[in-house]
């Protein structure tokens, strides 16, 4: 049921009448295409950008202005509301032909800022137009497949070195806030380590597949996942409260957040903050508040 200081849902013509859930709804933005099939007066703001599948080729991943026009873009369609970047969340299962293959044993290797960080030439050329766009809206970078402490910090080092550099040459650039996916089991069990976070936001496809070991894209053992619902729920309830106890914010990005049933069930945990794909939003819509109001 609704806690009785929860948000009361305002009127809305084209919302279904029923009973509502206070949480905010944003958007996963997968393409430029993504944009184009969301409404952005139903969304409270994207939450995750999957950067990595913005770019057709290694040549456009390799141009900084071909990833300033793109996150231009994605802000114009949200404007006065929060965009979260992820950094390119390449290796795994997410190969950009020419810059990085797949491969056997790839979703427990190199990938996502582990590979950022083993090329550090492209975090830098995305952190450069990252840190160019977050002078013009409200951004918020996503760090993938965070594991220690010590990436997080040396990400927020190469941000900061970067945007030395552009100020030096008269760039308008700010510093955005650095979040993390949790979506590692050593990082959903050790949240408190990472108070330097700036928000957390749980990527249920990744740490679903690596606690029941049975991976994501193989039909083979997915019912193995769906098997482990009990122990991912116990370990998001352990998410829910570490968050609470550092006072950050905690966003569901993976597709769990895009099940109407499971939100119900989040919520009761203390989540408030769901960002699906775009085909999911109306089914979520239902069950939410509408959006927040923008200010200004
Ligand atoms: C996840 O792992 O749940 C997630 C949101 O990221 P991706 O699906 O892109 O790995
Ligand atoms: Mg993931």
């Amino acid at each position: 049921s609704v806690p009785p200081d929860a948000p009361s849902p305002g009127p809305s013509a084209d919302r279904p009448a029923g009973p509502s859930i206070p949480f905010r709804l944003e958007a996963n933005i997968n393409s430029l295409a993504d944009l184009d099939a969301v409404d952005p007066a139903s969304i409270d703001g994207i939450g995750l950008v999957r950067t990595e599948f913005l770019f057709l080729s290694a040549a456009e991943a390799l141009s900084e202005e071909r990833h300033v026009e793109s996150y231009r873009r994605i802000l114009a369609r949200v404007p006065g509301r929060p965009v979260r970047l992820r950094l390119l969340d390449l290796g795994g299962d997410k190969a950009l032909p020419g810059l990085v293959e797949g491969g056997p044993g790839s979703l427990l290797g190199e990938r996502g800022i582990r590979f950022l960080l083993a090329h550090p030439d492209l975090a830098r050329l995305q952190a450069r137009a990252i840190l160019r766009v977050a002078a013009e809206g409200e951004v918020g970078v996503l760090l993938p497949m965070v594991t220690l402490p010590q990436e997080v910090a040396a990400v927020a080092r190469l941000f900061e070195e970067e945007a030395v550099a552009l100020a030096r040459l008269g760039v308008p650039v700010r510093c955005p806030p650095l979040g993390i996916m949790v979506e590692v089991p050593a990082t959903a069990l050790t949240l408190d380590l990472f108070a330097d976070a700036a928000f957390f936001s749980v990527g249920t496809n990744d740490l679903m597949q690596y606690l029941s070991a049975a991976a994501r894209d193989n039909p083979a053992v997915a019912p193995l996942n769906a098997g482990s619902e009990t122990a991912l729920f116990r370990l998001l309830a352990q998410i829910s409260a570490a968050a609470r106890s550092l006072g950050k914010p905690v966003a569901i990005c993976g597709d769990l957040a895009g099940d109407p049933e499971a939100v119900a069930r989040l919520v009761a945990l203390g989540f408030g903050d769901f960002s699906v794909a775009p085909s999911r939003l109306s089914a979520l819509r239902a069950l939410a508040c509408p959006p927040v109001p923008v200010e200004g």
